[in-house]
């Protein structure tokens, strides 16, 4: 895929949003593998939220650029081991799908930093080889979470399967939204419905998305 210059991307969204109704989502931009000049570059034009799956790649890019106050989201999956790492560096996790990560996420966050955004990350096509909880654990994870100061529940995320069928990439998208509104009617603070990316942004937002994690359509193919 090749790239958009950003002032496109961020119109296309917006064209997406109020053709149904919508307002703009919240554009993330996501760095994996791309240098700290490539974010830099970005955050020049003025995009502040970038989508990181690795955290120690993170880590590195996050302490070169802590100058121009970038705001991170891990989006990759998170290992228990790693929870501290990101509980320290991160200002975002959007996959949290398990109660020992809320736990440890907790017991990491430091003191002097405002709580970690979480988000619940959602298996929403039950494939065996992702990562994410069922829909039903949603509502026990979402209590776990709200409990912890240190924590901030902000919503869901989910990536689900690259149907070929529009019909089925919108059923998953609509589940996806029923959950969403469910929780935000249980949490107040509840705002973000993480759900689309390159391929399949415009088709997200016209279905409840209030946050697009994009990659390749704006940095171009991974390296
Ligand atoms: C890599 C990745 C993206 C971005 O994918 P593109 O197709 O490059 O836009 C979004 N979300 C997650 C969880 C990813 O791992």
């Amino acid at each position: 895929m090749s790239a958009l210059p950003l002032s496109t991307l961020l119109l296309n969204l917006h064209n997406a949003a109020s053709a149904a109704g919508r307002p703009d989502p919240l554009l993330l931009a996501v760095s994996k593998t791309q240098p700290a000049s490539a974010v830099a570059a970005l955050a020049a034009q003025g995009q502040r939220a970038f989508g990181e799956n690795y955290v120690q790649e993170a880590v590195a890019k996050i302490e070169q650029l802590v100058t121009l106050g970038l705001e991170w989201h891990l989006i990759g999956h998170l290992q228990s081991n790693k929870a501290e790492l990101a509980a320290r560096n991160f200002d975002w996790v959007q996959s949290v799908d398990r109660a020992k990560l809320v736990a440890a996420l907790a017991a990491h966050r430091p003191a002097d930093r405002d709580a970690l955004n979480v988000l619940i990350q959602v298996n929403i096509d039950d494939e065996g080889s992702k990562h994410g909880c069922t829909p039903e654990q949603v509502p026990a994870l979402a209590a776990l979470i709200a409990e912890q100061p240190r924590l901030r529940l902000r919503g869901l995320m989910a990536i689900p399967a690259p149907w070929p069928e529009a019909e089925r990439r919108v059923q998953a998208f609509e589940r996806m939204r029923g959950l969403f509104d469910a929780l935000a009617v249980r949490y107040p603070q509840v705002d973000t419905l993480s759900m689309g990316m390159s391929a399949d942004y415009a088709e997200a937002i016209a279905h409840g998305a209030t946050m697009v994690r994009v990659g390749s359509a704006l940095f171009g193919a991974r390296h």
